[in-house]
């Protein structure tokens, strides 16, 4: 390994030594700096939906370039690739006559979000409601708002002074945790729904801005929660005026089945988040979509403020939004949704279902073109999922692990015969770990 890199990486413990470079993509594959082809199973971040070569998003940037490389969307004046993305992302969204705001990064449309929720609430004349629940385990990303409704404790370490007077949690709707021991899914629920319930109460139901939620928690471990869970949970919060951020920002734009997480569960959030997808990655831009109750709201309070002060620069970028309207297009046209719904999430839910005899392998579980392998804990928690994904790799695949939980995410227009040789992949990884001798 070489020297000690000068690149800070994000979310690494620090590492004096040359971290693991990818230098080409091509449709599911990378190659690394060595010249290894390896099968990438988390879509770089569970981002690049469409895969690493898809030609139609290269020219949509290049032309782009050509046409007109930058202008914002400050002061009334924007630019036309913004306005025609904003129309095709309201006429798909899970709400009815929304608008959308464009921002940069998954934590950003969060962050955006939540200030949204605020001056919602100010607006309606009730600025006391500034507490914004979410779940333990959540991930909403890492600015200083995000990273605070946040539930992963790691993230918050050393970070002193973030705002959590205002952030509280709910419990994690694992099926699989604590809560869930000894119930059916609608009991599951039901405990879920009374927890919540109670700590609207508690904390005092007109001090509740918002709860932010992932409809399938990812880097929490790949949570799917019961099926009615935030249908229910929506409709507590409207009878109690908070309102539902639905952070989309891994399972928009299809990767649950349905073009959105919140379709796949019935629910209409207030506001939602989207990223990662909505460009396959090529280029940084996210957005939030906001509920017709929400804008003309914020549209009051600006018209009292003078000005909505939020915005970024590179708010609508017009090359980011050609290469999201292009991805989009391919999304519709090609029903990936459907196509993950019907065939691929399929394919991938049986082939992992039959690592559940795995050696090591706790157990499994998939929606759509998302899946999780819980391994038993080595000597330490983190322990077997850090050697299972390195294994992985030397097995020419790329997983993710997440404490002792695997990770898969492919991209959405992975073959099926992909899917299979992954999962196979990941097979021989755990068959080599199972047989390696102990403390190799
Ligand atoms: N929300 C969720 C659900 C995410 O998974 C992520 C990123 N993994 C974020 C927010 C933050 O997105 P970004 O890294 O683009 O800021």
């Amino acid at each position: 390994m070489g020297a000690e890199p000068t690149i800070l990486e994000p979310h690494t413990p620090h590492q004096p030594s040359e971290p693991h470079i990818i230098v080409r993509g091509e449709g599911c594959r990378v190659w690394d700096s060595t010249g290894a082809e390896l099968l990438d199973a988390v879509a770089g971040l569970w981002c690049v939906s469409l895969g690493y070569s898809e030609r139609r998003l290269i020219d949509a940037a290049t032309r782009q370039l050509e046409r007109l490389p930058f202008y914002g969307s400050f002061n009334h004046r924007t630019n036309d690739v913004a306005l025609a993305l904003a129309d095709e992302l309201a006429a798909v969204a899970p709400m009815s006559r929304c608008k959308v705001f464009f921002a940069n990064s998954g934590s950003e449309a969060n962050d955006s979000a939540i200030k949204f929720a605020w001056y919602y609430h100010a607006a309606r004349g009730e600025a006391d409601r500034t507490v914004i629940l979410s779940h333990e385990r959540a991930y909403h990303g890492s600015t200083a708002v995000a990273a605070s409704a946040t539930g992963l404790a790691h993230m918050h370490g050393g970070f002193g002074p973030l705002p959590f007077d205002m952030f509280h949690r709910l419990p994690c709707p694992d099926p699989a945790g604590e809560l869930a021991r000894e119930s059916s899914p609608e009991e599951f629920e039901d405990r879920l729904l009374a927890v919540a319930e109670e700590t609207i109460q508690r904390l005092g139901p007109k001090r509740i801005a918002a709860v932010i939620a992932e409809p399938v928690l990812g880097a929490g471990g790949l949570v799917v929660p019961p099926p009615g869970y935030l249908r229910r949970l929506k409709e507590l919060l409207r009878q109690h005026g908070i309102l539902l951020i639905a952070d989309e920002v891994i399972t928009a734009f299809g990767r649950t089945g349905s073009m959105f997480g919140s379709q796949h569960f019935s629910v209409e959030p207030d506001l939602l988040t989207v990223a990662k997808g909505l460009s396959s990655a090529y280029l940084p831009i996210s957005a939030v979509l906001l509920g017709e109750h929400v804008w003309r709201a914020l549209g009051d309070q600006s018209s009292r403020l003078g000005t909505l002060g939020h915005g970024f620069t590179y708010s609508g970028h017009p090359v980011c939004a050609a290469v999201a309207r292009e991805s989009l297009r391919i999304v519709v046209e090609r029903d990936l949704p459907g196509r993950v719904r019907q065939v691929t999430g399929p394919v991938l839910g049986e082939a992992v279902s039959r690592l559940a005899d795995a050696p090591g392998v706790l157990g499994v579980r998939s929606l759509g073109l998302l899946a999780g392998i819980d391994l038993a804990a080595a000597t330490k928690p983190g322990v077997a999922g850090k050697r299972l994904a390195a294994r992985a790799v030397e097995q020419g695949v790329i997983v993710r692990a997440i404490g002792d939980t695997l990770i898969l995410a492919p991209p959405l227009a992975t073959e099926e015969h992909d899917l299979t040789d992954m999962v196979k992949r990941l097979d021989a990884a755990l068959a080599a770990e199972h047989s390696a001798p102990a403390g190799e």
